[in-house]
């Protein structure tokens, strides 16, 4: 977390930044502010500290000659999660956002090392909560679990005050003359106050997205953050491609939500969904890739200019890029019971995370599917210590979920299986759930369980809404068609318009899996090369739809 550079290797980052000298007392960078980069410190030292939730200063440490400061923020470009001030006259070396790019790229065992130290850096604030946003409201509010779970999914620190016990909430509280009705609260670093914001307006409070350049070409622009769009950040960006990622909600997609993926390549132990895909989400930013998170695509336009794809975002922006990779996989299902929008903010679950565990620990819990991804999840909440109603529809789980995890499944004395089960009625107050009911097939009976909390895990519907009038053709489900279904003539892995592909889960026939999301996202790089390529030479051709294929 705190690797000391020796003389032969500050001599060898040199090369990568600026040398400048801060007086004693100066800051070197500011919590919610965007920073200059990673900052080597050649004489002289520096204080780390967070600010407390009165603005007071709290130390974490202090960096001296040879150390580097800086975390993820820094190799992203974006505002400083803590406040750095030299003790004394410093000379430092300023590495900006691209030129570290550069140097992890570059020196390779140096820059594994500086890479581990930015992501360990990450974790220690996680786990503190240091340099984040504070939220002020109780914690099974529907609109603090929201929030919450934002921040948590796009790995940004965050802290929680009750109001009506901490001393501190109750102290903002006052300051900012806010009535209970309004809470939750937010305080983001930079000082300003948000009543109870959405994720977009908390994203920009603090720094997490900004606006588009609206006349940057990018080569590559990536709709949606899961596995399949993260894998062609990743080879796409060490590739030489400059790429942009965009995402409605959070790196990771569904994959982000999965309690623990086991069938993943190279990993015996099994490794959590969000894990995997912070890695992959800081591997392809390493390589240059950008994100633009949270930014919700509403739509898909051919430019005037041929060559040129032109991408509709919902706040009004634009982004230009010469090729597209649509990777907007898909969204769970709900579930066609009364009421059940009434219970989604506090106490119906589409994620198995460990917010959801904490706040159903020891309690009964329903949780409805047969898949993998229900079975994972009913594992995990029993494992945290929820007694587990595994609700059913079929005879039994033989027929759709895989054998490992039937097994852990009978093994565990806290999960039951219900077959033939279908839920029928919740009730509840004021958005909290107290009863679920549920009818069996076998016998008609209706069966009403004192339960707080329901999970659901009943498939996923493709996110292609954004795409209907663009003239990428869809099958009779709303996936999208590649290759020959699309109308012939083309990249496997392209839609009826050239220059559009398509991958992951969104793409008709794929195989719905992370490692085969992984693997298109992979493979799409080289036709992304050869369209880019046959479009530099003849731009109006390779830009040319080839029979357009009807949508159903
Ligand atoms: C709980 C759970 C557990 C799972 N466990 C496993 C497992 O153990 N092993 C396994 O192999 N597979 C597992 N899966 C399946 C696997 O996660 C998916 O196959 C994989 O995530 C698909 O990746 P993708 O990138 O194609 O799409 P997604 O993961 O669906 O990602 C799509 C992304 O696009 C974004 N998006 C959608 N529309 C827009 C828009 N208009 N603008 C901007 N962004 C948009 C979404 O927010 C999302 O982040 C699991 C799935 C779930 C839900």
């Amino acid at each position: 977390m705190m690797p000391q550079l020796d003389p032969l290797e500050i001599e060898r980052v040199r090369r990568f930044g600026e040398v400048h000298t801060f007086a004693a007392g100066e800051a070197l960078f500011t919590a919610g502010q965007v920073g200059h980069g990673l900052i080597v410190i050649l004489a002289g030292s520096v204080d780390i500290s967070q600010r407390g939730q009165s603005g007071q200063s709290i130390p974490i440490l202090v960096h001296g000659a040879g150390q580097f400061m800086g975390e993820l923020a820094q190799m992203a470009g974006r505002p400083a999660l803590v406040d750095a001030i030299a003790r004394e006259p410093v000379e430092a070396l300023i590495i900006a956002p691209d030129r570290l790019r550069g140097l992890l790229v570059a020196e390779a065992e140096l820059g594994e090392r500086i890479m581990r130290a930015l992501i360990l850096r990450r974790v220690g604030l996680l786990e503190t909560g240091a340099g984040g946003p504070i939220i002020v409201g109780r914690a099974e509010n529907g609109d603090v679990l929201r929030l919450q779970s934002f921040l948590r999914r796009n790995g940004h620190p965050q802290q929680i005050l009750n109001p009506e016990t901490d001393a501190e909430a109750k102290a903002l509280i006052e300051r900012f003359h806010v009535d209970p009705g309004q809470l939750p609260i937010v305080l983001c670093p930079s000082g300003q106050l948000l009543r109870n914001p959405s994720e977009d307006e908390l994203a920009r409070c603090i720094g997490l997205v900004g606006p588009i350049d609206p006349n940057r070409l990018y080569d590559v622009a990536v709709v949606g953050a899961g596995p399949a769009g993260l894998a062609t950040a990743v080879y796409a960006a060490s590739e030489g491609l400059s790429v942009l990622v965009l995402d409605c909600r959070a790196f990771g997609g569904q994959a982000g939500a999965s309690a623990r993926i086991e069938n993943y390549l190279g990993f015996p132990t099994g490794i959590t969904g969000g894990a995997l895909m912070a890695r992959a989400y800081n591997q392809a930013q390493k390589f240059g890739a950008e994100m633009a998170i949270p930014d919700q695509v509403s739509g898909l336009n051919a430019s005037g200019e041929a060559g040129r794809f032109v991408l509709e975002l919902f706040d009004g922006e634009r982004v230009n890029a010469r090729s597209i990779v649509i990777a907007s996989g898909a969204r769970y299902r709900r579930l066609a019971v009364d009421h059940l929008d009434a219970f989604e903010a506090t106490s119906v679950h589409y994620w198995a995370s460990p917010l959801e565990a904490k706040l159903c620990a020891s309690q009964e819990i329903a949780l409805v599917g047969a898949g993998n991804s229900a079975g994972q999840a009913a594992v995990f909440l029993a494992e945290q210590g929820a007694r587990v109603r595994m609700l059913v529809r079929g005879p039994g789980l033989s027929a759709t979920m895989s054998r490992y995890l039937i097994d852990r499944i009978e093994g565990h004395a806290n999960i039951e299986v219900v077959t033939g089960a279908a839920v029928s009625g919740l009730e509840g107050r004021d958005g909290i759930l107290d009863e679920v009911r549920w009818r069996l097939g076998a016998t008609g009976e209706e069966v009403r369980r004192p339960i707080c909390h329901l999970f659901l895990f009943i498939g996923a519907d493709p996110n292609t809404d954004w795409l209907a009038g663009t003239g990428v053709a869809l099958d009779g489900k709303g996936f999208v068609l590649t290759g020959e279904d699309a109308g012939g003539q083309r990249h496997a892995l392209e839609t009826s318009r050239r220059g559009v592909f398509a991958i992951g889960d969104v793409r008709a026939t794929s195989v719905k899996r992370v490692a085969a999301a992984v693997g298109e996202g992979a493979q799409v790089v080289a036709a992304l090369h050869s369209f880019l390529a046959a479009a530099a030479s003849d731009p109006v051709t390779a830009a040319t739809p080839l029979a357009p294929t009807q949508n159903p």
